[in-house]
């Protein structure tokens, strides 16, 4: 019998996951492994906002896809494009073209790029934090605005220096505020000329409330915190355009601002669109075993699983637990079809989220149990130690935070990321029958 040929594409949480399970049912004679992903590592994206406000250095939560994976073949490049009926990816390396490589069981675990709206400006101007490179550029970008705030003699050129703008208020763009925020603050002593009143962080959302994930009785713990630490919430307003040195919002205002964060959703990346398959806001359409046509599966925030726990009948929500748990799924059905062990579906009660807000502050609903404060603290750092995938991560996450704990985190702007690396990925139009 010929080998078959198991492509995974994306080695985020779902394309690790499904990878490491392979290995561990596939009996070497079976099948040639393969792992293609644009990045040699798995980000643990929860933590973006604690390498954002330089609490933990980047490769803290960087997880090299080698940890785990001794025979699967990884292949640091972009996939360009699928074949389905030639069964060939078009792959595409730094030094150029590789292939085509074929396959006859395929995964697609692309996860999801920041989502953009038709904003002026939004491509140009606002800041991501969807990877590590955007996280780091982001820490430094805040840092230098307060550099530059505190060297203008031009009073509106501070103003737009020290006025911060996040656009998005669920559990990204609130733990990002929140924890930049507590950053600027004591930051603050190494410029003598800034007073902590001459810093404005504004949280923007068109929703009535922040953290809609988290439900109301947290939502308004985490806005009672926001408050505290005199930040501002601008709740049933967008922003409608931005600019190189002002934000204008919905409800008619225009701040001077010169940063602008950008965290209102994700959606698939291009090469998800293009495949003019059917989706459903974008993600993949799947069955229940993640499967999305004869030989190909996907899982993650690539695809679209009808969530049988939902009240409102939508999909699984874009999620790591999610993206964790199918690609372990998608592991077994693939080995499944090569005759290792019985095709399962996806069903998956949610786990609960956590929000660090900084400080001593978090909020946290594990197994439906709404959490606040130092206790909710303890569960997220907790959480997150046990989720992360790699035990020499754990070990230097943990050492980092307690390093924090006895001795204020290292504050300098590196200059290793331009803001070219650093830009939003644009969405491209693409087709795909809508379910
Ligand atoms: C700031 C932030 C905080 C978050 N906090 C939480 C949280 O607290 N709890 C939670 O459950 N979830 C959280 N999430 C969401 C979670 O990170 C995602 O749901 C999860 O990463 C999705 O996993 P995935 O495997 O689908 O995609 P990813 O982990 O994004 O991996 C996709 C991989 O595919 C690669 N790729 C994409 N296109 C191609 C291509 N064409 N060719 C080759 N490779 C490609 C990418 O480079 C990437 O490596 C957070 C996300 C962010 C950004």
């Amino acid at each position: 019998m010929p080998r078959s040929s198991v492509v995974v594409v994306g080695g985020g949480f779902a394309g690790f996951f499904a990878s490491s399970v392979l290995e561990r049912l596939l009996p070497p004679e079976a099948a040639d492994l393969t792992l293609i992903s644009a990045t040699d590592h798995l980000c643990y994206s929860p933590l973006l906002p604690e390498v954002a406000s330089g609490r933990l250095d980047p490769r803290r939560i960087a997880v090299p896809l080698h940890t785990r994976l001794r025979r699967t073949r990884i292949v640091q490049a972009r996939v360009e494009d699928v074949d389905f009926d030639q069964r060939t990816l078009e792959v595409v390396a730094d030094h150029g073209p590789i292939g085509p490589v074929s396959w006859d069981r395929l995964a697609l675990t692309t996860g999801s790029i920041t989502r953009t709206l038709p904003t002026p400006g939004v491509d140009t101007y606002a800041l991501g934090l969807k990877t590590l490179v955007e996280a780091q550029y982001l820490h430094d970008h805040v840092l230098r605005q307060l550099e530059l705030a505190d060297s203008t003699p031009d009073p509106i050129e501070r103003r737009a220096r020290l006025t911060f703008v996040v656009v998005g208020a669920g559990y990204t763009g609130t733990e990002t505020a929140a924890q930049l925020q507590r950053m600027t603050m004591t930051q603050l002593d190494r410029f003598p000329r800034l007073r902590p009143d001459d810093l404005r962080w504004l949280l923007v959302d068109l929703a009535p409330a922040i953290l809609p994930e988290l439900g109301t009785r947290l939502g308004r713990a985490a806005m009672r915190v926001i408050r505290e630490r005199g930040m501002e919430t601008r709740l049933g307003t967008t922003v409608t355009a931005i600019d190189h040195h002002s934000v204008t919002l919905s409800d008619g205002d225009t701040l001077a601002a010169c940063t602008v964060v950008w965290t209102v959703g994700v959606t698939p990346p291009p090469l998800i669109r293009q495949l003019a398959l059917p989706v459903h806001r974008g993600r993949l359409v799947v069955d229940e075993q993640l499967r999305l046509r004869d030989g190909v599966w996907a899982a993650g925030d690539s695809a679209a699983a009808r969530d049988p726990f939902s009240q409102t009948d939508a999909d699984y929500p874009p999620t790591a637990q999610h993206a964790q748990r199918q690609g372990v799924i998608i592991g077994r059905n693939i080995a499944a079809s090569l005759g290792y062990g019985r095709p399962r579906r996806y069903r998956h009660g949610d786990l609960g989220l956590v929000a660090d807000l900084g400080g001593v502050s978090a909020v946290a609903r594990p197994l439906g149990l709404p959490l606040t404060g130092p206790v909710a603290k303890v569960v997220t750092k907790g959480y997150h130690l046990y989720a992360l995938p790699s035990g020499a991560n754990r070990i230097r996450v943990a050492n980092d935070w307690i390093t924090n704990l006895v001795s204020r985190p290292i504050a300098a702007q590196l200059g290793l990321v331009d803001r070219q690396a650093a830009q939003l990925v644009r969405e491209q139009g693409g087709s795909g029958a809508v379910r």
